[in-house]
Order: structure tokens, then sequence, then C-alpha cells
């Protein structure tokens, strides 16, 4: 038998002379003699460890201001959409907007007619909020 021949780990998938190579109780199976002292083991929780050593979960400062896009985009969400509106002269009608689409349709403030938005079909928003 050559001693020399280098033969491949079953463990670590490296090569190293076949002489070498040792039954290993925790293997199970012959390896080589870096998995046989254990060294393999080491690299591979090294391995396991690094990842999260190497990318802190979160950058200092980067909560705060996550946190303020989050409330800014909340505040965005929840704030009354704003129509455009135009009085149209010698009339008690307006013109509007749709804050939505931008279609502009001629739109009775005291009836509240149309309810919807005739271009996207979004309801017209409460227009006692604008002053008319
Ligand atoms: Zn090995
Ligand atoms: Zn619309």
């Amino acid at each position: 038998m050559d001693d020399n021949l280098r033969i491949q780990c079953g463990a670590c998938k490296g090569f190293a002379p076949a002489s070498q190579f040792k039954l290993h109780y925790k293997f199970k199976k012959v390896v080589c003699p870096s998995c046989f002292s254990g060294r393999t083991e080491q690299e591979e929780r090294k391995k396991v460890a690094a990842p999260e050593a190497a990318q802190p979960k979160k950058p200092a400062g980067w909560d705060k201001e996550d946190e303020y896009l989050e409330k800014m985009i909340r505040i965005k969400q929840q704030s009354t959409p704003q129509a455009k509106i135009e009085k149209i002269p010698g009339s008690n009608l307006v013109k509007l907007g749709c804050f939505k689409c931008a279609y502009k349709f001629r739109y009775d403030p005291i009836r509240k007619m149309p309810q919807y938005c005739p271009y996207c079909n979004i309801e017209v928003p409460n227009l006692k909020t604008y002053n008319l």
C-alpha cells in the first residue's frame, strides 16, 4: 500500500494521506488527521458563529430612524385625503379634482353629489373639511 496516496476524507471532503486516516468514534468512520484531532469541528463552529458576528443585527441609530419613517408613513396614511376644489362662479357647484386620480369633475357640495369619483370610483371625501 502506498502510504502517500491521498484520499478524500468523508467528513471534511479534504484530502490527506491514506496512512494518516483513523477511525473516529464520533464520525463513526475513518477521517483525516485534522478531523480526527477536532480541527474540522472547530472550523465548522467558527463558520456557524461568523455570520452573526460579521453582521450586527441593527447598526446604531437604525431603530430610531426606522421608527421615525414608519411613523411618517402612518401619519400620511391616516391624514384625510385632500381634494382640490374650485368654486364654479354663479353656481353652488364646485370643480373637484379627485385626490386619487386627479380627475376633475363637477361636484355638488350641498347634495354631496356625486358620491364617487366618476373616473376611479373612489369615495369623495367629506367636503365639510374644506372652506367653501
Ligand atoms: Zn477530514
Ligand atoms: Zn378619481
